[in-house]
């Protein structure tokens, strides 16, 4: 059946019949209650549907292509890849040059103590694979009880059984019997919402490293293995850390011999400003998990990459024990990988890092410009080109919107109206963005003259 004599409404049907959709609700969908927009095609940073409706994409699909749609380079790697040879496992010591290569670049951008990379295909596997490697480590050190795994309310790790559990949004395991019982949550760093009366944000980032080291101390530093966490923390609000936050946390770890994971998936490869959200806020990770940024979503492929620190037990580990039992069929998928390595090229060929510090401040003062003070808006906030607009009923009293309102699925229906994608937060009203790092001053502009009149016309809509 050839796709081009499909027209929309036959697409949809088919779509609301048979495709079951993540994050959705389900029953509506299939009556046919829930928008249904079919994607079509892409160019920069803009995407279209079957009815040639033309968008901004201020979320970069999902905070994941960040070179843009259209890029050429990447595209002709993945077909010249799949004419050479499409697929090699990387099993027992077998190796591609592309998966090579990749691992090279990636261990380099990363630096520090950086040694290898295993590779995945989704940011939820990646933490998946680095809490068996957690929990191997240990084992390892003779310290078996080390199992448990703190990570932050509202943090997101992914959803499958252990990353679903680390993933502190009760959205994620309401009637799945998660969280898992070796998954405990801290504080969620969010200084306009939880900080005291009078607290700074210093005084705030101290409290929260209390708060941890108190959860340490409840459950025994001796049963703790790792914390993770995102350098900024991105699906559960787009919320940069309060100043002194991570310098606080890692002291609290070093104490009690608990490592780090740093979450990257969204904050790598530049789009904090940085090379890694790690390096802005000087975290000193034992593994880092990358995804995302890392093949722009050309094709899937996630890295955990593995510091000195853990690399080392493994190593030891397998002098004991044989070949580590871990592993999945598509680990360094040959295309994925040569995708990936287009990717980092074009970033490097572009310089992105500089292009994201030309228009990040920009796009955070324009916003703040824009938006601060609004009589709806609780907080603008970002760091590189990362930002999130918190609307709030009472936003000096710190008074939220009631759930049922809806107030961000609203707002994002009103900005789409208005030509621009943004996506409303699964945690309180918020809009958040994360454009393709490509993004240009222009195309900043619009996206804030956008959020601008969707959130007067939310409010007019409250009133
Ligand atoms: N970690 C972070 C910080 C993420 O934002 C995400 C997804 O948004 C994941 C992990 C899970 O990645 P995936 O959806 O590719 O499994």
């Amino acid at each position: 059946m050839s796709l081009s004599n499909l027209g929309t409404e036959q697409l949809q049907e088919k779509d609301r019949s048979y495709v079951f959709h993540p994050s959705t609700y389900l029953a509506k969908h299939s009556r046919g209650e829930t928008p249904n927009r079919i994607m079509a095609g892409a160019e920069g940073v803009y995407i279209w549907d079957t009815e040639g409706r033309k968008s901004l994409d201020g979320f970069g699909g999902l905070y994941c292509v960040n070179m843009g749609y259209g890029c050429a380079e990447i595209a002709e790697a993945i077909a010249q890849q799949a004419r050479e040879l499409p697929f090699a496992h990387v099993y027992a010591g077998q190796g591609t040059k592309p998966v090579a290569l990749l691992a090279e670049a990636i261990v380099e951008y990363f630096g520090q103590n950086m040694r290898r990379v295993f590779f995945g295909l989704s940011g939820s596997d990646a933490n998946e694979t680095n809490i068996k490697l957690v929990w191997y480590y240990h084992n390892i050190l003779g310290l078996p009880q080390k199992k448990k795994i703190i990570s932050r309310l509202r943090g997101y790790h992914g959803s499958g059984l252990v990353t679903g559990s680390l993933t502190g949004l009760p959205f994620f395991h309401d009637h799945f019997d998660l969280p898992l019982e070796i998954v405990r949550h801290t504080t969620t760093p969010h200084y306009y919402r939880q900080a005291q009366d009078g607290e700074s944000e210093e005084a705030f980032s101290k409290r929260c490293a209390d708060e941890l080291e108190a959860l340490i101390l409840a459950e025994g530093p001796e049963t703790v293995g790792a914390f993770i966490g995102e350098p900024v923390l991105g699906t559960g609000g787009i919320i940069p850390p309060p100043q002194g936050y991570w310098t606080a946390i890692q002291a609290v770890l070093d104490k009690y011999n608990i490592l780090l994971i740093a979450d990257e998936v969204v904050c790598g490869f530049d789009r904090t400003g940085e090379k890694f959200g790690s390096h802005l806020y000087g975290m000193r990770p034992d593994i880092v998990t990358v995804a995302k940024g890392l093949s722009s979503a050309y094709l899937p492929i996630s890295g955990s990459i593995i510091g000195e620190r853990v690399w080392s037990v493994l190593e030891q580990g397998t002098e004991k024990h044989g070949a580590l039992g871990h592993g999945w069929t598509y680990s360094g998928h040959t295309l994925c990988a040569a995708a990936a390595l287009a990717n980092l090229d074009v970033l490097k060929k572009k310089n992105i890092l500089e292009h994201v510090r030309d228009v990040g401040p920009y796009w955070q003062e324009q916003m703040k410009a824009k938006l601060d003070g609004h009589p709806i808006v609780g907080e603008v906030r970002g760091v590189g080109i990362l930002s999130a607009v918190e609307l709030m009923r009472d936003p000096k009293q710190r008074i939220p919107f009631e759930p049922n309102l809806q107030v961000g699925v609203r707002a994002a229906a009103t900005l789409l109206e208005n030509g621009v994608i943004g996506r409303a937060m699964p945690h309180a009203d918020t809009i958040g963005f994360a454009p393709p790092l490509i993004i240009k001053r222009n195309e900043i502009d619009i996206i804030v003259d956008a959020t601008a009149r969707t959130v007067d016309a939310t409010y007019r809509s409250l009133k």
